[in-house]
Protein backbone atom coordinates (compact mmCIF):
# COMPACT_ATOMS: atom_id res chain seq x y z
CA UNK A 1 0.00 0.00 0.00
CA UNK A 2 0.95 3.49 -1.01
CA UNK A 3 1.52 5.78 1.96
CA UNK A 4 -0.93 7.93 2.60
CA UNK A 5 -0.60 10.60 4.55
CA UNK A 6 -4.07 12.87 4.07
CA UNK A 7 -7.43 11.38 4.13
CA UNK A 8 -9.33 14.24 2.58
CA UNK A 9 -7.32 16.68 0.08
CA UNK A 10 -7.61 20.36 -0.56
CA UNK A 11 -10.65 19.83 -2.55
CA UNK A 12 -12.40 18.28 0.17
CA UNK A 13 -12.34 14.74 -1.19
CA UNK A 14 -10.90 11.48 0.18
CA UNK A 15 -8.67 8.85 -0.91
CA UNK A 16 -11.27 7.18 -3.03
CA UNK A 17 -12.19 10.49 -4.54
CA UNK A 18 -15.85 10.16 -2.10
CA UNK A 19 -17.88 13.52 -0.83
CA UNK A 20 -18.29 13.19 3.04
CA UNK A 21 -21.31 11.81 2.57
CA UNK A 22 -21.39 9.77 -0.16
CA UNK A 23 -21.35 5.71 0.22
CA UNK A 24 -19.42 3.47 -2.26
CA UNK A 25 -20.39 1.94 -5.24
CA UNK A 26 -22.68 -0.98 -4.17
CA UNK A 27 -23.75 -4.17 -6.19
CA UNK A 28 -26.30 -6.87 -5.35
CA UNK A 29 -27.87 -10.06 -6.55
CA UNK A 30 -30.09 -11.94 -5.06
CA UNK A 31 -31.07 -16.18 -5.34
CA UNK A 32 -27.37 -16.80 -6.90
CA UNK A 33 -26.98 -20.08 -4.90
CA UNK A 34 -29.56 -23.11 -5.94
CA UNK A 35 -28.66 -25.51 -3.03
CA UNK A 36 -29.78 -22.42 -0.17
CA UNK A 37 -33.24 -21.40 0.56
CA UNK A 38 -32.03 -17.91 0.42
CA UNK A 39 -29.21 -16.18 -0.71
CA UNK A 40 -27.61 -12.55 -1.73
CA UNK A 41 -24.04 -11.37 -2.78
CA UNK A 42 -23.14 -7.83 -2.14
CA UNK A 43 -20.38 -6.05 -3.19
CA UNK A 44 -20.03 -2.66 -1.41
CA UNK A 45 -16.82 -0.66 -2.88
CA UNK A 46 -14.12 -3.48 -2.88
CA UNK A 47 -16.18 -5.26 0.10
CA UNK A 48 -17.38 -8.71 -1.82
CA UNK A 49 -20.07 -10.95 0.89
CA UNK A 50 -22.31 -13.49 0.06
CA UNK A 51 -24.60 -14.63 2.57
CA UNK A 52 -26.60 -18.04 2.30
CA UNK A 53 -29.92 -18.48 4.47
CA UNK A 54 -30.95 -21.96 5.41
CA UNK A 55 -34.98 -22.33 7.09
CA UNK A 56 -37.15 -21.93 9.03
CA UNK A 57 -36.55 -25.61 9.45
CA UNK A 58 -36.59 -27.97 12.15
CA UNK A 59 -34.59 -27.20 15.25
CA UNK A 60 -31.31 -29.80 15.08
CA UNK A 61 -30.11 -30.69 17.21
CA UNK A 62 -33.38 -30.46 19.43
CA UNK A 63 -32.15 -28.45 22.41
CA UNK A 64 -31.50 -25.10 20.59
CA UNK A 65 -35.39 -25.16 19.71
CA UNK A 66 -37.01 -22.40 21.61
CA UNK A 67 -40.60 -22.83 22.71
CA UNK A 68 -42.21 -19.58 21.21
CA UNK A 69 -39.69 -19.05 18.45
CA UNK A 70 -37.46 -19.55 15.98
CA UNK A 71 -33.97 -19.74 17.00
CA UNK A 72 -31.65 -17.73 14.44
CA UNK A 73 -28.11 -19.09 14.21
CA UNK A 74 -25.33 -16.55 12.08
CA UNK A 75 -22.06 -17.27 11.25
CA UNK A 76 -19.66 -14.30 10.05
CA UNK A 77 -16.75 -15.94 8.30
CA UNK A 78 -13.65 -14.09 6.25
CA UNK A 79 -11.97 -16.32 3.61
CA UNK A 80 -8.30 -16.77 4.31
CA UNK A 81 -8.04 -14.86 1.00
CA UNK A 82 -10.28 -11.80 2.04
CA UNK A 83 -7.64 -9.74 3.21
CA UNK A 84 -4.48 -8.04 1.97
CA UNK A 85 -2.55 -10.73 4.86
CA UNK A 86 -3.46 -14.33 4.60
CA UNK A 87 -6.17 -14.42 7.56
CA UNK A 88 -6.23 -18.09 9.46
CA UNK A 89 -9.60 -20.02 8.46
CA UNK A 90 -10.26 -20.52 12.54
CA UNK A 91 -12.76 -18.42 13.70
CA UNK A 92 -11.26 -15.56 15.58
CA UNK A 93 -12.76 -13.70 18.18
CA UNK A 94 -13.57 -10.78 16.07
CA UNK A 95 -15.83 -13.40 13.76
CA UNK A 96 -16.83 -14.41 17.16
CA UNK A 97 -18.37 -10.91 18.03
CA UNK A 98 -19.31 -10.03 14.59
CA UNK A 99 -22.02 -12.89 14.23
CA UNK A 100 -23.28 -12.04 17.21
CA UNK A 101 -23.87 -8.33 16.78
CA UNK A 102 -25.49 -8.84 13.45
CA UNK A 103 -27.42 -11.74 14.36
CA UNK A 104 -29.26 -9.57 17.51
CA UNK A 105 -29.05 -6.34 14.52
CA UNK A 106 -31.27 -8.88 12.21
CA UNK A 107 -33.34 -10.58 14.35
CA UNK A 108 -35.97 -7.52 15.65
CA UNK A 109 -36.98 -7.41 11.85
CA UNK A 110 -37.79 -11.22 11.83
CA UNK A 111 -41.19 -12.86 12.52
CA UNK A 112 -39.57 -15.69 14.61
CA UNK A 113 -42.67 -16.08 16.39
CA UNK A 114 -43.87 -17.90 13.45
CA UNK A 115 -41.98 -20.43 13.58
CA UNK A 116 -41.48 -22.04 17.42
CA UNK A 117 -38.89 -24.92 17.87
CA UNK A 118 -37.30 -24.07 14.14
CA UNK A 119 -34.12 -22.40 13.36
CA UNK A 120 -32.92 -20.18 11.36
CA UNK A 121 -29.31 -20.30 9.55
CA UNK A 122 -27.62 -17.21 8.37
CA UNK A 123 -23.73 -17.97 6.72
CA UNK A 124 -22.04 -14.83 5.71
CA UNK A 125 -18.61 -15.43 3.62
CA UNK A 126 -16.58 -12.46 3.18
CA UNK A 127 -14.36 -13.17 0.30
CA UNK A 128 -13.02 -9.78 -0.09
CA UNK A 129 -13.15 -7.33 3.15
CA UNK A 130 -12.23 -3.63 3.12
CA UNK A 131 -13.74 -2.12 5.69
CA UNK A 132 -17.43 -1.44 6.79
CA UNK A 133 -17.68 -5.70 5.95
CA UNK A 134 -20.36 -6.32 9.33
CA UNK A 135 -22.45 -3.22 7.58
CA UNK A 136 -22.50 -4.89 3.94
CA UNK A 137 -23.06 -8.47 5.68
CA UNK A 138 -25.97 -6.73 7.38
CA UNK A 139 -27.21 -5.42 4.07
CA UNK A 140 -27.13 -8.97 2.67
CA UNK A 141 -28.49 -11.03 4.80
CA UNK A 142 -31.70 -9.74 5.24
CA UNK A 143 -31.90 -10.08 1.13
CA UNK A 144 -31.26 -13.17 1.67
CA UNK A 145 -33.90 -13.88 4.62
CA UNK A 146 -36.20 -12.11 2.23
CA UNK A 147 -35.18 -14.19 -0.61
CA UNK A 148 -35.98 -17.27 1.66
CA UNK A 149 -39.42 -16.23 2.16
CA UNK A 150 -38.40 -15.61 5.90
CA UNK A 151 -41.42 -13.19 6.78
CA UNK A 152 -39.86 -9.81 7.60
CA UNK A 153 -40.45 -6.87 9.59
CA UNK A 154 -38.83 -4.94 7.17
CA UNK A 155 -35.72 -5.06 5.65
CA UNK A 156 -32.67 -4.43 7.66
CA UNK A 157 -29.49 -1.52 6.58
CA UNK A 158 -26.50 -0.60 7.72
CA UNK A 159 -23.54 2.11 7.12
CA UNK A 160 -20.92 3.22 9.47
CA UNK A 161 -19.86 6.82 9.71
CA UNK A 162 -16.61 7.99 11.25
CA UNK A 163 -14.14 10.59 11.70
CA UNK A 164 -11.53 11.26 9.21
CA UNK A 165 -8.80 14.45 9.52
CA UNK A 166 -11.31 15.50 11.75
CA UNK A 167 -14.55 15.09 10.19
CA UNK A 168 -17.17 13.25 9.73
CA UNK A 169 -17.62 10.93 6.63
CA UNK A 170 -19.46 7.90 5.82
CA UNK A 171 -19.27 4.58 4.94
CA UNK A 172 -15.56 4.49 5.83
CA UNK A 173 -13.00 2.30 3.63
CA UNK A 174 -10.56 -0.01 5.53
CA UNK A 175 -7.61 2.69 5.31
CA UNK A 176 -9.77 5.39 6.31
CA UNK A 177 -10.90 3.21 9.25
CA UNK A 178 -7.28 2.63 10.37
CA UNK A 179 -5.86 6.19 10.14
CA UNK A 180 -8.88 7.66 11.32
CA UNK A 181 -10.32 8.50 14.24
CA UNK A 182 -13.63 6.94 14.53
CA UNK A 183 -15.82 4.58 13.38
CA UNK A 184 -19.63 3.65 14.40
CA UNK A 185 -21.37 0.99 12.59
CA UNK A 186 -25.04 1.51 12.17
CA UNK A 187 -28.01 -1.36 11.29
CA UNK A 188 -31.35 0.48 10.38
CA UNK A 189 -34.77 -1.12 10.39
CA UNK A 190 -36.68 1.84 8.54
CA UNK A 191 -40.16 0.44 9.19
CA UNK A 192 -39.89 0.24 12.98
CA UNK A 193 -37.33 3.22 13.01
CA UNK A 194 -35.35 1.27 14.97
CA UNK A 195 -31.87 1.32 14.70
CA UNK A 196 -30.80 -2.42 15.90
CA UNK A 197 -26.66 -2.05 16.30
CA UNK A 198 -25.07 0.20 17.22
CA UNK A 199 -21.01 -0.15 17.73
CA UNK A 200 -18.35 2.61 18.29
CA UNK A 201 -14.32 2.51 18.05
CA UNK A 202 -12.83 5.84 18.91
CA UNK A 203 -14.08 8.98 20.04
CA UNK A 204 -17.21 11.66 19.32
CA UNK A 205 -17.98 14.44 20.63
CA UNK A 206 -21.46 14.85 21.62
CA UNK A 207 -22.56 17.17 18.73
CA UNK A 208 -20.16 14.57 16.39
CA UNK A 209 -22.17 11.76 17.56
CA UNK A 210 -25.63 13.49 16.84
CA UNK A 211 -24.51 14.49 13.73
CA UNK A 212 -23.15 10.83 12.91
CA UNK A 213 -26.47 9.85 13.90
CA UNK A 214 -28.14 11.88 10.84
CA UNK A 215 -25.77 10.92 8.54
CA UNK A 216 -25.80 7.15 8.71
CA UNK A 217 -29.57 7.21 8.48
CA UNK A 218 -29.31 8.84 5.65
CA UNK A 219 -26.69 6.76 3.91
CA UNK A 220 -28.89 3.96 5.16
CA UNK A 221 -32.05 5.60 3.26
CA UNK A 222 -29.63 5.47 0.37
CA UNK A 223 -28.58 1.70 0.77
CA UNK A 224 -32.66 0.80 1.17
CA UNK A 225 -33.45 2.33 -1.92
CA UNK A 226 -30.65 0.17 -3.70
CA UNK A 227 -31.97 -3.02 -1.60
CA UNK A 228 -35.24 -2.70 -2.34
CA UNK A 229 -34.39 -1.77 -6.10
CA UNK A 230 -32.46 -4.99 -6.09
CA UNK A 231 -35.30 -7.45 -4.32
CA UNK A 232 -37.92 -6.00 -7.51
CA UNK A 233 -35.24 -6.61 -10.20
CA UNK A 234 -35.13 -10.34 -9.01
CA UNK A 235 -38.67 -10.91 -8.85
CA UNK A 236 -39.59 -9.20 -11.56
CA UNK A 237 -36.73 -11.32 -13.62
CA UNK A 238 -38.54 -14.53 -11.91
CA UNK A 239 -41.58 -13.68 -13.26
CA UNK A 240 -40.65 -13.36 -17.01
CA UNK A 241 -38.91 -16.69 -16.83
P1 LIG B 1 -15.56 -4.13 9.55
O1 LIG B 1 -15.13 -4.90 8.34
O2 LIG B 1 -16.98 -4.41 9.94
O3 LIG B 1 -15.26 -2.65 9.43
P2 LIG B 1 -13.34 -4.14 11.46
O4 LIG B 1 -13.50 -2.70 11.79
O5 LIG B 1 -13.01 -5.11 12.57
O6 LIG B 1 -14.71 -4.69 10.78
O7 LIG B 1 -12.27 -4.35 10.33
C1 LIG B 1 -12.02 -3.38 9.36
C2 LIG B 1 -11.27 -4.01 8.22
O8 LIG B 1 -10.02 -4.51 8.66
C3 LIG B 1 -11.97 -5.23 7.59
O9 LIG B 1 -13.01 -4.90 6.70
C4 LIG B 1 -10.79 -5.86 6.89
O10 LIG B 1 -10.55 -5.22 5.63
C5 LIG B 1 -9.64 -5.60 7.84
N1 LIG B 1 -9.39 -6.78 8.66
C6 LIG B 1 -10.17 -7.29 9.63
N2 LIG B 1 -9.65 -8.41 10.15
C7 LIG B 1 -8.50 -8.63 9.49
C8 LIG B 1 -7.48 -9.64 9.56
N3 LIG B 1 -7.54 -10.66 10.41
N4 LIG B 1 -6.43 -9.52 8.72
C9 LIG B 1 -6.32 -8.47 7.86
N5 LIG B 1 -7.27 -7.51 7.73
C10 LIG B 1 -8.33 -7.57 8.54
Amino acid sequence: MTEIKKLIDENGLRVDGRKLDEIRPIKIEIGLLANADGSAYIEQGRNKIIVAVYGPREAQPKHIGLHDRAAIRCRYHMAPFSTDERKSPAPSRREIEISKVIREALEPAIFSEYYPRSMIDIFIEVLQSDGGSRCAAITASSLALADAGIPLKDLVVACAVGKIDGKLAVDLSDVEDKLGEADMPIAYIPALRKISLIQMDGIFTEEEFFKALNMAKDACMKIYKIQKEALKQKYLQTEKE
